[in-house]
Order: structure tokens, then C-alpha cells, then sequence
């Protein structure tokens, strides 16, 4: 087996105070996912969500789940029983429906607003405009089951620092405009969730809050 409480370490000891891991377990099997566990970690994300949930009723019950990927909004019904927090938000209709079933659990599911900022096109997330858009509409203001709690993003997939550094700069200026204008009497409104197993040092430079990290602790996924 990875070497998953070694490599586990060495991530959690190059991460600054206030930075929290989203230990990403995606194609990876219990036992990588028990071995980080019993090591302390606590937060796992996944990006599907019928792994998902066979990993939540198998698993640890006090085990926080982040739905890390594109989540379609029929699926949503099935995670809003227990996940912690759903990362990647990308568009209003979304935000309504993890309000509507989170009403129907009676529980408030914390967000993130993802943003695209990075350039490829395949990327999902919402430009900076069309998050502005979203939140000066203010339909958002009357969800009282979603709980939103900052942003995400995903940089380019480039080995070029510089481009890196001007896309998690872009969004960490971008979250100082939005804490000012709508969050700025809500505390809750402190995530910045990226950086990956590429990239993550960078990010941390960046004012991330939260990095997604797989493939260093848990080794490459098979498909
Ligand atoms: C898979 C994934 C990650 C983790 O990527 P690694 O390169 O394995 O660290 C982070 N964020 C999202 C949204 C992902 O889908």
C-alpha cells in the first residue's frame, strides 16, 4: 500500500496555521482513506456521488465530506443528508437546490462559490462577473439553508509559477471585494479554498484557507 501516513505528514507539516487539508480520496479505496484517518484527518472530498456514498455509510460517521466536484442538480438530493460542504457551486440554480434539500433535511449545508479563473475552457465555475451578477441579484439572501461560506477555484493546469500566483491573486482580491460588499458582517465568509497536489505551495502563498490535496497523499488514482 502508498505510503499514506508518510506522505500524509509530510503535506500536513509544510501547511501554515490556518490552513486546513481536504484530504481528496476520489478512486481511492477505504483502507487509504481508514490509514489518513487514523492518523488524525478528518476531512475528506469527493467528487462523485455514488462513491460518495458508499464511502459515507462505510466509513467513519464523523467523517466531514466535501463534494469537491461538478455536482449535478438531481444529485443533490442524495448528499444533502450529510455532507459537509459542497465546494464547487457554479451556478444560482445549484445554490437553490442544495437550499431546497437541505431544507427538507432540516440542515444548513455550507458552500462555496467556484469561481473560473484559470484558462482552459473546459473548466467549470463562475467568472467574476457572473459572480457579481449572482450576488447583487440577491435571491441568495433568502436561502436559509445554504450557509455561504466563501470561494474556490481551480488555477491552470501549468508548471508556470508566475501564471499561478496572478490566478490565486486574482481570486483572493476577488474575495476581498466580496467580503466587503456582502459578507462583511459574516464571519463564516472565510474560505478560500485552492491549491492541489501541483500547486498547493503556491496557493498557501496566496492567502488559500483550505487546499485539496490527492494524488501526494494517496498517490495517482486508478480510473
Ligand atoms: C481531484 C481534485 C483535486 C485533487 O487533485 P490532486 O492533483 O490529486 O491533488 C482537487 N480539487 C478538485 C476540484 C479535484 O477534482
Amino acid at each position: 500500500m502508498y505510503d499514506v501516513k508518510g506522505q500524509l505528514k509530510k503535506v500536513l507539516d509544510t501547511l501554515p496555521d490556518g490552513v486546513r487539508l481536504v484530504a481528496i480520496s476520489k478512486y481511492h479505496p477505504n483502507e487509504y482513506i481508514e490509514a489518513a484517518y487514523a492518523e488524525g484527518q478528518r476531512i475528506f472530498g469527493e467528487s462523485h456521488e455514488q462513491e460518495l456514498r458508499q464511502k459515507h455509510t462505510s466509513l467513519p460517521q464523523d467523517i466531514e465530506w466535501h463534494f469537491i466536484g461538478h455536482l449535478q442538480t438531481n444529485k443533490v438530493k442524495y448528499i444533502a443528508p450529510y455532507v459537509t460542504m459542497v465546494e464547487a457551486v457554479d451556478s444560482l440554480k445549484l445554490l437553490k437546490e442544495i437550499d431546497k434539500q437541505a431544507e427538507r433535511c432540516g440542515r444548513v449545508i455550507d458552500v462555496l462559490l467556484e469561481l473560473h479563473i484559470a484558462e482552459e475552457s473546459t473548466k467549470y465555475g463562475l467568472r467574476l462577473d457572473e459572480c457579481r451578477q449572482l450576488l447583487s441579484d440577491g435571491e441568495w439572501r433568502q436561502m436559509k439553508h445554504v450557509r455561504i461560506c466563501g470561494l474556490m477555484m481551480m488555477a491552470s493546469l501549468t508548471d508556470d509559477q508566475e501564471q499561478l500566483r496572478r490566478e490565486f491573486l486574482t481570486a483572493a482580491d476577488f474575495f476581498d471585494e466580496v467580503k466587503q460588499q456582502y459578507f462583511a458582517d459574516a464571519p463564516w465568509f472565510r474560505e478560500r479554498s485552492w491549491g492541489m497536489s501541483d500547486d498547493y505551495t503556491v496557493a498557501v502563498e496566496c492567502r488559500s484557507t483550505m487546499v485539496r490535496i490527492g494524488t501526494m497523499i494517496f498517490g495517482p488514482r486508478v480510473y
